[in-house]
């Protein structure tokens, strides 16, 4: 289970750390979904399905600035929270507001959008990134959805041993947590002087320089 405390927004700018961020995903109302990759966060903002409500952070010299993310063609602020601009049915949120929610071959599918991590084909299984042979344990963040037939090849090999990398990385289980979710709407509040149920780009940073 991950920690209830909200991750630092304040990050030092190095390219190792930086792969390992994190956005959370919040829905219209403002309710904790999941956190996912920044850079899935990132394409959801150039797609506009979602808002930033906080970037990143970086001190520069005793200076804070937005952490940028660069493109071939701009950059964007490295988004810390974002909502959804509309409701979206996400199964995997079922799983988030269960309570002690088990890495169940639907729960994984629903995470993955049943999407096979080898080969993009539509998955009905779930597979052991660490074969379970060989100490792979039932975690989320050992359990990837898979095709049948790529659950067949792989077999009893680890993906480097197989030849199939994965195409994306297996998010982990944040759980529901009303701690964080408390603290998520704490967070908002102070930044903005209200809950920005209307917030766009770039508010996290203005709103600071504003209050
Ligand atoms: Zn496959």
């Amino acid at each position: 289970m991950a920690p209830t405390t909200l991750k630092r927004r304040s990050v030092v700018g190095s390219t190792a750390r930086l792969e390992n961020l994190s956005t959370l995903v919040l829905d219209v109302n403002l309710t904790v979904i999941r956190h996912v990759p920044w850079q899935r966060a990132v394409t959801m903002m150039v797609h506009g399905s979602v808002n930033m409500l906080a970037s990143y952070t970086t001190d520069d010299d005793g200076v804070m600035r937005e952490l940028m993310v660069r493109s071939p063609s701009r950059s964007h602020p490295l988004p810390f929270i974002v909502s959804l601009v509309q409701y979206v049915h996400d199964p995997y949120a079922d799983f988030l507001t269960a309570r002690n929610a088990k890495a169940s071959t639907r729960a994984i599918l629903a995470r993955d959008n049943h999407r096979c991590g080898y080969c993009g084909d539509r998955a009905t299984t779930r597979d052991h990134i660490q074969p379970r042979s060989r100490g792979g344990l039932d975690t989320w963040e050992n359990l990837i959805a898979a095709c049948v037939a790529c659950n067949n090849v792989k077999a009893d090999r680890t993906p480097d041993e197989a030849g199939m990398p994965l195409l994306f990385e297996p998010s982990t289980y944040d759980g529901f947590d009303s701690t964080l979710q408390e603290q998520v709407w704490q967070f908002l509040m102070e930044q903005s002087g209200a809950v920005p149920s209307g917030a766009l780009d770039g508010l996290g940073e203005d709103a600071e320089k504003a209050a």
